[in-house]
């Protein structure tokens, strides 16, 4: 459910805004404050990310072509709206540019594999080639479908049903599995999780992905760590935290055994605790029970620059729902488990 929520009338405290209207004191708090929570109300804070989360999901069911509305950023605080727009601005125009300027065809599909694959497809024979299926789901945003056993032999050992391919200075594309091409959850889940990926690439090759973890040495990690967040998010799928990093980050780290790897290791216990699906009042359990969805999740996982916001603004919004939420006996004895 989308949260429909009127906004607290109650003046703040002096010294952070002198307005009295709730949308001027939400866009000025997020200008001062660099888009800082904290200074929200609760319901400034659902409201905003129910507005954040339905843009966002909309703007991905646009880029695979369930939708052609574009997502409506009108009710947003100013400094918010430009940071989505200039996301969906950045992924337009790769889109354009994969669209107009590389002229893809059909026929082409073939080439675009083998450039993502060049080992891999070379090693095929000519009758063993893949019969593929290639979908421009929306302006220049593809997807390949490949039988299963090919797409196995592409992407190793993965059991995905999907995967974003990124190309740098290439023709990107989600690759599916073809045999789960038709699958309602597949459709549903996989799909907007790897089309959203793609659109991070794009976003990362624009420079709007921000990043400011004090750190050095795990200056790199929350990005792709948000990555994975945001494609489970805005597929409106339970939110899993990761207790590791991908790729070169990890290797990194464990490499150096660095005091760091301590200080991360907590931030990342403590966001893996507050997301594990299986978990009794985890921010997934608390969605749930309160009738609130995934993708109004949104917010907090975009906003957050290093691992404390993250980890601060979804506490917050964990503190927000529990206030809502009913006793978990209460919501157990009402049925409500059967929720979604
Ligand atoms: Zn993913």
């Amino acid at each position: 459910m989308a949260a429909n929520l009127s906004l607290k009338q109650e003046p703040y405290e002096a010294g952070d805004v002198t307005q009295t209207s709730p949308a001027s004191r939400i866009a000025s708090n997020l200008e001062k404050n660099h888009f800082n929570l904290e200074k929200l109300s609760d319901e400034e804070c659902l409201e905003l990310s129910s507005q954040c989360g339905n843009f966002y999901a909309a703007f991905i069911q646009k880029l695979i072509g369930k939708n052609n509305n574009k997502s409506d950023s009108t009710k947003l605080p100013e400094a918010l709206r430009l940071k989505l727009e200039k996301i969906q601005k950045a992924v337009e125009k790769h889109s354009q540019i994969q669209h107009t300027k590389l002229q893809i065809e059909p026929k082409d599909a073939l080439g675009i594999l083998t450039q993502a694959f060049p080992h891999t497809l070379s090693e095929f024979t000519s009758d063993e080639k893949p019969k593929i299926n290639f979908q421009e789901l929306s302006t220049g945003f593809y997807a390949i479908s490949l039988p299963s056993k090919f797409f196995d032999r592409l992407y190793k050992n993965s059991g995905a049903q999907a995967v974003a391919v990124i190309v740098p200075n290439g023709i990107s594309f989600v690759m599916l599995r073809e045999s789960y091409g038709n699958a309602q959850a597949y459709l549903k889940h996989n799909l907007p999780h790897e089309s959203h990926h793609i659109a991070w690439s794009h976003c990362k090759a624009e420079n709007l992905i921000e990043c400011d973890e004090p750190d050095p040495t795990i200056k790199k990690a929350p990005p792709p760590y948000q990555d994975e967040l945001v494609a489970t998010i805005c597929s409106n799928a339970k939110i899993h935290g990761h207790l590791q990093f991908s790729g070169a980050q990890r290797a990194e780290l464990s490499k150096e055994k660095k005091p760091q790897l301590d200080y991360i290791d907590e931030k990342v216990v403590l966001l893996y605790d507050l997301l594990n699906p299986n978990q009794s009042e985890s921010l997934n359990d608390l969605i749930t029970r309160t009738g609130h969805q995934t993708q109004e999740m949104l917010l907090p996982v975009l906003l957050a620059k290093n691992f404390d916001e993250l980890l601060q603004n979804l506490q917050r919004f964990a503190t927000i729902l529990k206030k809502k939420a009913p006793p978990t006996e209460e919501y157990r004895s009402n049925g409500w488990g059967s929720v979604g």
